[in-house]
């Protein structure tokens, strides 16, 4: 059996946790779901509908938004009680920070943002795994009797597959440490809600953008597609957006169907968060940027002119 710590956000589950399910389904069909916190009770069914055999939900009254050593805490009271043979994450900031935990805590060694996994010889686990940001792919041989891994975020992709989709719902022991960082309240973009991870279209903006202000034209544009604002680490730093719109290393992973980056030069560490876009626009007044060489087309030319030029043909292209 292998259990699979799923991640939500106050409900809302991550998608990437759907992908750790089907990596999981992959090396072993028995998959049983770790849901931390009462408020991801209704995600039952969609990780049932994903595989999920038994769903264990862990309700405390201390549980009612993130906590990362809680959730390992409950983890390893999971663990326990039913030995998996691996213990795989999502590989998002939380998904990574819990398992780190957990292999803190039972000194076992722990595989992060693994592109593949696949059952070695007796207590081993050969990984494929991103390193440097996804510039290079390192195969690993992981000893141990328990496989801790994470899964890299669009490495799979998530599948329907039969669950029994048991819950079974546990009081996790906690003391006052486990619960000592969690998250008590919440300021700005109000959470619960479809992050970047799960944009189907974004338009990003970087230091191109030139001001906060100026991303009035990329709203509009990605409100007339459907779609969410991204931007670079410069555009953060500078306070033009908040971090969470920032893609990359450091930002969130995306893999929208349509990334178009405005003003944003392509460094290595901004291309590790949208490499997984289907397809890239770039538009840039440098066609040499290094953005071209990972966009599928370029639109060469000073942004606060071929903005307003998108948006009025894409106000056409719409009637
Ligand atoms: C450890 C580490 C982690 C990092 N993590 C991240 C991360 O998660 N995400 C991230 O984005 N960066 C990250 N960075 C920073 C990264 O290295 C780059 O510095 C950053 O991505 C550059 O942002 P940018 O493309 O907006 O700016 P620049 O590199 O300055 O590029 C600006 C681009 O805009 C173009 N331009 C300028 N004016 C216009 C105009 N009017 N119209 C059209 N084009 C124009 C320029 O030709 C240029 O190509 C990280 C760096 C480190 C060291």
């Amino acid at each position: 059996m292998i259990l699979v710590i799923a991640d939500h956000d106050l409900g809302v589950l991550d998608p990437l946790s759907l992908q750790a399910v089907t990596a999981a389904k992959s090396i072993d069909s028995d998959v049983e779901v770790l849901v931390v916190g009462a408020a991801g009770r209704d995600t039952a069914a969609e990780l049932a509908a994903h595989g999920a055999n038994t769903i264990h939900l862990a309700v405390h009254d201390q549980l009612t938004d993130y906590a990362p050593l809680a959730a390992a805490r409950a983890a390893l009271q999971v663990m326990d009680s039913t030995s998996p043979r691996a213990v795989i994450a999502p590989g998002s900031p939380r998904g990574n920070e819990v398992l780190a935990h957990v292999a803190a805590i039972r000194d076992l060694p722990m595989a992060a943002d693994c592109l593949t996994i696949t059952p070695g010889d007796a207590g081993t686990h050969d990984v494929v795994r991103n390193r440097w940001g996804g510039n290079l792919m390192e195969t690993a041989k992981v000893h141990g009797d328990t496989l801790l891994a994470t899964v890299a975020p669009h490495s799979t992709t998530a599948v329907l597959a039969d669950g029994a989709g048991t819950v079974v719902e546990f009081t996790p022991e906690l003391s006052a440490a486990d619960t000592a960082v969690r998250v008590l309240d919440r300021t700005g973009g109000g959470g619960g809600g479809v992050g970047l991870a799960d944009a189907r279209v974004i338009v990003s903006g970087g230091r191109g953008v030139g001001s906060a202000e100026g991303f009035g034209s990329l709203e509009e544009l990605a409100a007339l597609l459907g779609g969410t604002i991204g931007c670079s680490r410069v555009v953060t730093s500078a306070g033009w957006r908040p971090h969470s719109e920032q893609v990359g290393q450091t930002g969130t992973k995306v893999a929208p169907d349509l990334y178009i980056a405005a003003g944003i030069s392509g460094a290595t560490q901004h291309i590790a968060g949208c490499r997984n876009a289907k397809t890239i626009i770039a538009i840039n007044t440098d066609k040499d940027a290094p953005i071209m060489g990972y966009a599928h087309y370029a639109i060469i030319g000073d942004l606060h002119s071929v903005m307003p030029e998108l948006i009025n043909a894409t106000r056409a292209a719409k009637g």
